[in-house]
C-alpha cells in the first residue's frame, strides 16, 4: 500500500517524464517522414556519442546517414522551417576525431559525412591541378586516387584518417604548412549547406563571405558537403631527418630560418623530450645515426632536448643531388652533430606516419583512451618565455604523448577565414598530445592532466603571452568572445547571416539555440 502523498508524487514525477519524453521524441519522429535517399537510425546510435577525446558523451536523437547532399538540405531546412519552437540541433560528425564533443548533438541530429563519402572523386590535371571531393572522405582515401594521377594535396595534417568537412572546419596543420599554409588556403571552392537548407556554392569569387565564413568556422555557418582542393605532383619518397638540441632557444632560430629559407625542407616540425627515458634507444628505432658510434655514446643525462623533424622529398632518380642539398642545409644548423638520424620511406609512408603507431597503439588497447589535448598558438616574440615557463618548470616529463611544437608563417593563412591566430607574423603550433590512463590517480590521470592543461594555461594569461588555443574548447560566451577577440563581431554576424537558429554544430558551445 502506498501513502497517499506518495503515491500522489509517484503520479507526478511519472507525468513528468512521459511529458519529457515526449519533448524530445516527438519531433524526432516527425523526422521519419521526411523523403530522404539514404535513411535514419533513432537506435544504436552511441558510436555518434563518441569521440577521439573519449570525455563527452551526448546521445543524438537520430542520426541522417544521407545518399546525398539534398538528404542533409532536407532535414535542415525541416529543421529551419520548424522555428525557433523546436529544440533540435544538427552536427556534423566527420570522423568523430573531435576532442570534446564538438560533432556531437545532444538529442539533435548527428548527420554522418562519411555516409556521403563513396562518391566519385574527380581528378583534374593540367597546369593546376585540383581534386573535387566529397566532403565526408578521409584524406587518405583523397591521397590515394590522386597519387593514380601522379598527383597528391599539398598540405596535410599529421594523420590521414579525418575528414576534409572535419580539418577545414578547423585549419588542418602539419609541417608543409610553413610553405603552403594549412588545409583551409589551399581550397578553391566548396559546397555549403547553410542553418537554412539552403545548397551554395562558395569561392573567392562567389558567395565570397560564407567560404571564409565556412573555413576555420567550427561548423557554425555550414555543412560543407563538397571541397574543390589544390593539387601538386606528388613526390614519390623522403628523407627523413631527426637532430636533437638540447637548447631551446638554438632550436627555434634553426627551425625560424628554416621556414623562412627559400631552399629548405619540405616539412618542418619539432618535439619536446623531458625525462623521456631510453631516449635514444626507443627515439626512433628505425632511424639510422649518421654516426653510430657517437649516436651510441649520447647520453640525454636527464635534459630536455628538442628534436627538429625535417624531410626533403625526392624522387629515386635524384637520390644524389637531393643528398648534397641536405648536407648543405644542415650544415647551417646548430644541432648536436652526433644526433643526426635519417631515414628513406616513401610518401605514402611518411604521411601514414600517426596511422603505423595507431595500429601499434590499438593492438595494445591504448587507442581508445581519453585525450585531453591542448593546442595553442604562440607568438614568436613570446616563445621563449613559453619554453622557460612551461617546458622548463611545469612540463615535469612527456611520457604521457607527444609535444609538438614548430613555427608556420602567418603570411600562409588568410585572415578572412574563421581562424583565430596571434597577432605575429611566425607563430607556433604547441600540441600537447597526451592520453590518460582510465581510473588512475597518479599523474598520468585524466583529471592531473586536465590540470595540467589548466596550469599550462593560466601561465600564458597571466604572462599575457597572446597565445590562442587552437581546436579551440571554451563553456562560456564570454571565453568565446575573448578568444575571437576583434573578430567576435564577424563571427556573430556570419552566424545570424547563414545559421540564424543556431542548429548548425551545437557540440561546439559557441551559441544555444534559441527556443
Ligand atoms: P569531426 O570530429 O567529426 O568534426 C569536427 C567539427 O567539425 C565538429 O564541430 C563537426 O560538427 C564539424 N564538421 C565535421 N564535418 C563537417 C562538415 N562537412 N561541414 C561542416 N562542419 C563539419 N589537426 C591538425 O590541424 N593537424 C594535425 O596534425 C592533426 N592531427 C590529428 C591527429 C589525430 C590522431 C587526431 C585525433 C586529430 C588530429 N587533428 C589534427 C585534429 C583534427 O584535425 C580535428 O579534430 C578534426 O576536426 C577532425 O576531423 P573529423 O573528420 O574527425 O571531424
Amino acid at each position: 500500500n502506498i501513502p497517499p502523498i506518495r503515491g500522489f508524487t509517484i503520479l507526478l514525477i511519472g507525468c513528468l517524464a512521459i511529458k519529457l519524453s515526449l519533448c524530445f521524441s516527438s519531433f524526432p519522429s516527425s523526422l521519419k517522414t521526411l523523403n530522404v535517399e539514404g535513411h535514419f537510425s533513432f537506435d544504436n546510435n552511441e558510436f555518434a556519442a563518441r569521440d577521439f577525446g573519449n570525455r563527452f558523451q551526448f546521445l543524438p536523437s537520430a542520426v541522417l546517414h544521407p545518399k546525398s547532399v539534398s538528404d542533409i538540405a532536407t532535414i535542415i531546412k525541416h529543421i529551419w522551417q520548424k522555428g525557433p519552437g523546436s529544440k533540435l540541433t544538427v552536427a556534423a560528425r566527420g570522423h568523430g576525431h573531435s576532442l570534446q564533443g564538438q560533432a556531437q548533438a545532444p538529442q539533435g541530429v548527428v548527420v554522418s559525412m562519411e555516409s556521403l563519402s563513396g562518391q566519385e572523386m574527380k581528378v583534374h590535371t593540367g597546369r593546376f591541378p585540383y581534386v573535387d571531393v566529397s566532403a565526408g572522405e578521409l584524406w587518405i582515401n583523397i591521397l590515394h586516387e590522386c597519387l593514380k594521377f601522379g598527383l597528391a594535396p599539398k598540405s596535410w595534417t599529421d594523420y590521414l584518417h579525418l575528414t576534409v568537412g572535419g580539418t577545414l572546419s578547423n585549419a588542418g596543420i602539419s609541417g608543409q604548412a610553413f610553405r603552403h599554409g594549412p588545409q583551409i588556403s589551399n581550397v578553391h571552392r566548396l559546397e555549403v549547406i547553410t542553418g537554412k537548407g539552403e545548397v551554395r556554392i562558395c569561392s573567392e569569387e562567389q558567395n565570397a563571405d560564407l567560404f571564409h565564413g565556412v573555413l576555420g568556422g567550427l561548423g557554425q555557418f555550414g555543412i560543407i558537403t563538397r571541397a574543390r582542393i589544390s593539387l601538386e605532383p606528388a613526390p614519390k619518397m623522403v628523407k627523413w631527418i631527426r637532430v636533437l638540441y638540447s637548447d631551446f632557444s638554438t632550436f627555434s632560430r634553426d627551425q625560424e630560418n628554416l621556414i623562412s629559407a627559400e631552399n629548405t625542407f619540405d616539412y618542418i616540425e619539432g618535439l619536446v623530450m623531458i625525462n623521456k627515458t631510453g631516449l635514444i634507444n626507443n627515439w626512433r628505432s628505425s632511424f639510422n645515426p649518421q654516426d653510430p658510434v657517437q649516436a651510441s655514446q649520447f647520453k640525454s643525462d636527464g635534459r630536455t632536448l628538442f628534436c627538429l623533424e625535417l624531410t626533403k622529398n625526392f624522387n629515386p632518380l635524384e637520390a644524389d643531388k637531393i643528398d648534397q642539398e641536405i648536407k648543405r642545409i644542415l650544415s647551417q644548423l646548430s644541432y648536436i652533430p652526433s644526433t643526426l638520424f635519417m631515414s628513406e620511406t616513401s610518401y605514402v609512408e611518411f604521411l601514414e606516419r600517426v596511422h603505423t603507431a595507431e595500429l601499434k597503439l590499438r593492438s595494445k588497447g591504448l587507442w581508445d583512451l581519453p585525450h585531453p589535448w591542448l593546442n595553442l598558438l604562440v607568438p614568436k616574440s613570446k616563445i621563449q618565455s613559453f619554453a622557460e615557463g612551461v617546458f622548463g618548470n611545469i612540463l615535469t616529463d612527456t611520457n604521457k604523448g607527444p609535444v609538438l611544437v614548430y613555427p608556420v608563417n602567418k603570411s600562409k593563412w588568410d585572415n578572412r577565414t574563421s581562424t583565430v591566430l596571434p597577432e605575429e607574423d611566425i607563430f607556433y603550433l604547441v600540441a600537447f598530445l597526451s592520453q590518460a590512463v582510465p581510473f588512475s590517480t597518479e599523474n598520468d590521470g585524466l583529471e592531473p592532466l586536465l590540470s595540467l592543461n589548466k596550469r599550462i594555461l593560466d601561465y600564458c594569461e597571466v604572462a599575457h603571452l597572446g597565445v590562442k588555443q587552437y581546436l579551440p574548447y571554451y563553456t562560456t560566451q564570454e571565453e568565446w568572445r575573448a578568444h575571437f577577440g576583434k573578430q567576435w563581431e564577424v563571427f556573430v554576424r556570419r552566424k545570424s547571416a547563414y545559421d540564424p537558429l543556431a542548429i548548425l554544430a551545437p557540440g561546439q558551445r559557441v551559441f544555444q539555440k534559441a527556443i
